[in-house]
């Protein structure tokens, strides 16, 4: 006999965990809470997914001017999660981005940000030349840029620190009296005609049953789609990603920004982080001053998910990595170009063809505009998906029970009926 929920939602990634919060905090019309399940196949913070490790960026600088206005609803909950753990989730510090006016990169190019800056009045200012980017930020060497770079500074820039936001998530989740069903896949969904109720094996033979499904599997997609007949299109791939930890010398240490390179948009995007204090423990024990910098570019890309999960951090792009420090940074500013040993690390994320995210109702075919009732899906979180988690969880919560959103308009491009995201399983 299944054990009966309202809502269950597979993947306990930072997008699952603040659905399951949200979930949680809606009240049936009697007024009591939803019952709410959360399953993932390892334990919420796992050393797979996509929401590992310490560090994310937090930013307005957007080129599409919807997005800009999401991220800026999403700065207001994090902060109301803030408030409600009494913890630091945003370390904030102002931002930079640099590099060539026009490089056409998944983040649009500076110029484009620029001018919805301009259009949405969200303020900032132009560093026009290298010369002016090192007045700005002092750390960074004018030579080692080309001459053509400019830069975009901003105030409303954070690292969001990943561990704190699990435990907000988590914590809240578990104070509503969430059900987290842990170290066991979701192998089966059995859906009537018109979907709910939905009935979940998982793979230790148990049954859960629910009205309301919420899908945020990260780039184990396919394992649940199939059973509402899709899959990723041939298009979709996961990217493994390369990072490392590098020790900041004292000098710019605390003055450090936030920081993205716009470089050739082939192999040329770098970015860094200010010192959090975060980081892996044998690299922070020693060094707790150390900052995460990482390639936003990869040589390993594949649609074989087992291949993506045992692939280790790229020496190439570590090597790209130490070789850029060594002409992007004043001398001071770094103890060594090099990654401090043992805190190189991988981490993989799920790309669309056209790089965007996925997010809404799931169709009843690829392309189609006809959903399955109930139920709501994340997935090709990209590099840029965790900057939207308590916003997300909530659009997702709002899908699934609701049926519709007071985000739609700003969520149309990340819709799942657009070209090119499925084809039939
Ligand atoms: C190197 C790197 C840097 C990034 N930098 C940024 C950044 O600076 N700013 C930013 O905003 N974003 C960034 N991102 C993106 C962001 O981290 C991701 O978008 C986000 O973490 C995705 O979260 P998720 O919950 O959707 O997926 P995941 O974290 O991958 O979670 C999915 C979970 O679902 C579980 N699961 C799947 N299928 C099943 C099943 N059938 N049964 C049970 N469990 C299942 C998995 O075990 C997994 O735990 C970065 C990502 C990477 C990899």
């Amino acid at each position: 006999m299944a054990v009966q929920y309202d809502v269950i939602v597979i993947g306990g990634g930072t997008i699952g965990l603040s659905a399951a919060y949200h979930a949680s905090c809606r009240r049936d019309s009697q007024g009591k809470n939803y019952s709410v399940a959360l399953v993932d196949q390892y334990d919420v913070d796992n050393d797979n997914n996509s929401s590992k490790g310490y560090e994310r960026m937090y930013r307005v600088l957007y080129a599409p001017g919807q997005r800009a206005r999401l991220v800026e609803s999403a700065y207001a909950m994090w902060h109301e999660m803030e408030a409600y753990t009494g913890n630091q989730i945003l370390a904030e510090h102002p931002m930079l981005f640099f590099g060539f006016p026009n490089s056409a990169t998944f983040e649009g190019s500076l110029q484009a940000i620029a001018d919805t800056m301009d259009t949405l009045g969200i303020p900032y200012d132009r560093l026009n030349s290298p010369s002016e980017i090192n007045n700005a930020f002092p750390m960074f060497n004018p030579n080692g840029m080309p001459s053509n770079y400019v830069g975009l500074r901003q105030n409303m820039g954070a690292t969001i620190l990943v561990q704190p936001s699990f435990k907000a998530f988590e914590g809240l989740a578990r104070d509503n009296g969430v059900k987290f069903i842990t170290s066991t896949k979701a192998t089966t969904i059995d859906l009537g005609a018109e979907g709910p109720p939905y009935l979940v094996t998982l793979a230790d033979g148990s049954q859960i049953e629910a009205k309301f499904l919420i899908l945020a599997p990260g780039i184990w997609l396919n394992d649940t789609l199939k059973y509402f007949g899709l899959q990723a299109a041939n298009s979709w791939s996961i990217w493994t990603m390369t990072l490392g930890y590098y020790n900041t010398a004292p000098m710019y240490r605390n003055t450090l920004p936030v920081w993205y390179e716009f470089g050739s948009a082939e192999n040329g995007l770098y970015y860094g982080f200010q010192p959090t204090g975060q980081g892996p423990k044998n690299a922070m024990s020693e060094y707790p001053y150390a900052v995460k910098i990482s390639a936003d570019f990869t040589y390993n890309k594949t649609n074989n998910v087992a291949t993506a999960i045992t692939t280790p951090p790229s020496q190439d792009i570590l090597n790209a990595i130490t070789n850029r420090l060594g002409s992007l940074f004043q001398q001071e500013t770094l103890s060594s170009n090099n990654a401090l040993s043992g805190s190189e690390d991988a981490c993989n994320y799920s790309m669309n063809g056209d790089g965007d995210m996925v997010l809404g109702r799931i169709p009843k075919g690829p392309g189609s505009t006809s959903y399955w009732d109930s139920a709501s899906l994340f997935c090709m979180a990209s590099g840029r998906g965790f900057k939207f988690t308590p916003l997300w969880g909530r659009v997702l919560t709002d899908l699934a029970i609701d049926g519709e959103t007071s985000y739609q308009n700003d969520i149309e491009p990340f819709s799942p009926s657009r070209a090119g995201v499925f084809q039939n399983a």
